[in-house]
């Protein structure tokens, strides 16, 4: 039995358990429960856990996500596998770990014999809708299974018209098939920009070069430019500015669910893909590490069968969301998911002390190498982490450095403990090789010209 085997039974296990113990059997919705019940999973792209409310943050930026969160489930300890969105959401889609469903580097996408949630709910009789934001999901096997696909492109500083486009989907779709959508809003990434009055709401006195604009942000991760503290709180005031105006555009989205009718019988889950760094470890913008900054997201679920007022501990990741909706709506789950279903903890959440739970073994990997000037498309990176319970262990494939984080007591990632945990460190470094040896082969695509031309304006495709 290898490692992932043995984490996924044991944890696997332990759920299971946890949900016979709660009576989740009997609360299993029935063949026509199944055909009326919904899923909307919104994704906000960028989207940094300690950026919001709930999660802790001190200033107001996002009221009406914090007033979703209470009334479903959330988890404070959710986790991206990886720092930026290609491989993240292919992870979301799957149910895998990004070296499992192959679209871990910039050429590459899902292998053709990995299951995609919106092919097997299309088969389901679902209709599979997506109003995209950015064009990695239109391309690379992201797209497969969606009926409908539209990209949906940002136009200055007003919010992605993500949410009017849905609101029209809603009120006009046939109303007896049930759906599968996609939600995906692009707004906290870079370009930071939203309307002036939003912008002057979280604005601190600043007078510096700073804009916000990517191509600035990507010269400092080349070297060509150097920003300081001052310029990152500029940085994240724009940021945050940016959160807040996508926050109403939440809210008004949620109110068009609600007045269609769909608050009970509409599993929302709401997530990000990765996070976003200012300065933390020396770098902006994701993708470069896998740092808490950059991987810790926001994961929530509302509707029907979720606990109101519900927090979960554990550590989780994005590769858990597709069997969670599996379970959700009593449909088998391909047995080759890395992910678990987090049913029982949408039923009960788990205490506190969960957060300890050596049980669970979390991966992160398919970073990007930091860009030269001379690159012309993001290379695939050597960074990779091991988190089990509150450590988490850094490891670098190509020089093989290290370096382990007690989470509990240094969640900014500032002291290496690796000295004082050298057992524990050997154990994790054996888990992380042996998860690594396991690559699967992703799919290697062209990307057209127009596609390139939008990867390049999120940065995505250096010079
Ligand atoms: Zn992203």
């Amino acid at each position: 039995m290898n490692t992932l085997t043995a984490f996924r039974g044991r944890f696997g296990t332990a759920l299971l358990l946890a949900g016979m113990a709660l009576g989740l059997g009997a609360c299993r919705p029935t063949e026509t429960s199944i055909l009326q019940r919904n899923v909307l999973v919104i994704s906000i792209d960028t989207l940094r856990a300690d950026h919001l409310g709930i999660y802790g943050y001190e200033r107001s930026s996002t009221p009406k996500i914090d007033d979703l969160a209470k009334t479903g489930t959330w988890f404070r300890n959710a986790y991206a596998p990886s720092p930026w969105t290609k491989p993240s959401h292919a992870s979301l889609f799957t149910g895998l770990y990004p070296r499992h469903h192959g679209a871990a580097s910039f050429e590459l996408g899902i292998a053709d014999d990995v299951g995609h949630i919106a092919e097997t709910l299309s088969g389901q009789g679902f209709e599979t809708v997506a109003f995209v934001s950015n064009p990695a999901l239109t391309t690379h096997g992201l797209e497969r299974g969606f009926q409908t696909l539209e990209y949906i492109e940002r136009q200055g500083r007003a919010p992605t018209r993500i949410t009017p486009r849905a609101v029209d989907w809603l009120r006009t779709r046939k109303k007896e098939r049930p759906f599968f959508a996609l939600l995906h809003y692009n707004d906290p990434h870079a370009d930071y920009c939203a309307r002036t009055k939003f912008e002057k709401r979280f604005e601190r006195d600043y007078e510096g070069p700073v804009t916000g604009k990517i191509i600035q942000l990507f010269a400092h991760t080349l070297g060509a430019i150097e920003l300081d503290q001052a310029d990152a709180e500029h940085l994240i005031d724009l940021y945050d500015a940016a959160i807040y105006q996508l926050d109403g555009q939440i809210g008004a989205l949620l109110r068009a669910v609600e007045s269609e009718g769909l608050l009970e019988n509409t599993l929302i889950v709401l997530t990000s893909d990765h996070g976003e760094e200012f300065l933390d470890h020396g770098d902006l913008q994701h993708g470069l590490h896998q740092f808490q900054e950059s991987v810790r997201v926001p994961l929530i679920f509302a509707g029907p069968g979720v606990s109101s007022g519900g927090v979960a501990q554990v550590a989780v990741s994005l590769i858990d969301i597709a069997p969670t909706i599996f379970e959700h709506l009593g449909i088998p789950t391909a047995s080759s998911m890395d992910g678990v279903s987090l049913v029982p903890l949408l039923v009960e959440a788990d205490s506190p002390e969960a957060v300890f739970d050596f049980s669970r073994w979390l991966f992160f990997e398919a970073n990007c190498a930091r860009p030269t000037p001379q690159t012309t498309l993001l290379q695939p990176g050597s960074e990779r982490a091991i988190q089990r319970g509150a450590f988490k262990l850094h490891y670098d494939e190509a020089d093989e450095s290290m370096s382990l984080y007690d989470l509990s007591t240094d969640p900014g990632e500032t002291r290496d403990v690796q000295s004082e945990h050298l057992e524990l460190v050997a154990e994790m470094l054996v888990a992380l090789k042996t998860f690594l040896a396991g690559e699967r082969p992703g799919k290697p695509e062209q990307i057209s010209d127009e596609l390139l031309e939008r990867f390049r304006d999120l940065g995505y495709a250096g010079n």
